[in-house]
């Protein structure tokens, strides 16, 4: 009776190795991570909140330039398309459900533009537009999703979603070079996103450390020209602690990112 338990038990222990060695062959990503990420980002009230708070505090800068600020160059506001005025996080659910890594699965969710609309983006927009104020949409969306990313946007009613607008990604993902372009021709407000690299280039390729302390230094200008929104779900946040290593195995992302966590040791 005991040698028969025996067998079984060592035949359950063999399996269940067989399953993780199967896992990490695969580079199988389990995606524990993101569960609660993206439940927050899809069901707290408060992140509705935080969009609306952003985009009101957006819209009384922008007042605040219309009424004070100088009138002798168009003035333009620049904004961040996704988790700044598109929603993804279907495609953070698709990656949870199916254990996937971006971006498989990303080029399918865009071609559907059902992304929805995010709290107080559209309102804000229409009220710069109304305002004589023009809009550009700095994305790193890339060139074959253009067509797609303007259906998504005219279907929700953003206006200026075009291809003079819509500036998306050719020569790389810093966005200085199309910054630089809307300066040429226009007053920058504004720039908001949910990626410190949507407002200025010191930001990219920096390690967390000097992430944290370039955030610090340009404390004054969150909420006033740069309105920044909430992504846990991923992000350059995420890519500064990898070191911007992108072939790394899940495994490894998941042992790098608990070595970052702070936790004190009780006496
Ligand atoms: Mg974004």
């Amino acid at each position: 009776m005991m040698k028969k338990f025996l067998i079984v038990l060592l035949c359950l222990v063999m399996a269940a190795c067989q399953v993780t060695k199967k896992s990490s062959i695969q580079g199988h990503d389990d995606n524990d991570h993101l569960i609660m990420a993206t439940l927050w980002f899809q069901q707290a009230a408060e992140v509705r909140a935080l969009y609306y708070q952003a985009f009101h505090l957006a819209q009384l800068q922008l007042e605040h330039d219309l009424a004070f600020g100088d009138n002798s160059t168009k003035r333009a506001v620049v904004l961040d398309i996704d988790e700044t005025v598109l929603d993804n996080s279907p495609h953070e659910g698709y990656l949870i459900q199916n254990g996937k890594s971006y971006p498989e699965g990303w080029s399918e969710w865009v071609s559907l533009a059902q992304a929805a609309a995010l709290p107080g983006a559209l309102d804000f927009i229409n009220f710069a537009i109304s305002h004589d104020v023009d809009v550009f949409y700095i994305t790193n969306r890339k060139k074959d999703e253009l067509n797609v990313t303007i259906l998504n946007l005219r279907r929700l009613g953003f206006s200026m979603a075009d291809s003079s607008h819509i500036l998306v990604r050719t020569d790389g993902a810093n966005k200085e070079n199309r910054r630089q372009r809307v300066r040429q021709t226009h007053r920058i407000v504004l720039l908001i996103g949910d990626n410190l690299n949507d407002f200025s280039n010191l930001w990219e390729k920096t390690l967390p450390q000097r992430r944290n302390f370039l955030a610090d230094s340009l404390q004054y200008e969150f909420g006033k020209r740069f309105i920044i929104l909430p992504n846990p779900m991923y992000g350059d946040w995420e890519n500064a602690l990898y070191q911007y290593n992108y072939h790394l195995s899940p495994s490894q992302r998941d042992s790098i990112r608990r070595s970052f966590i702070k936790a004190f040791s009780p006496l």
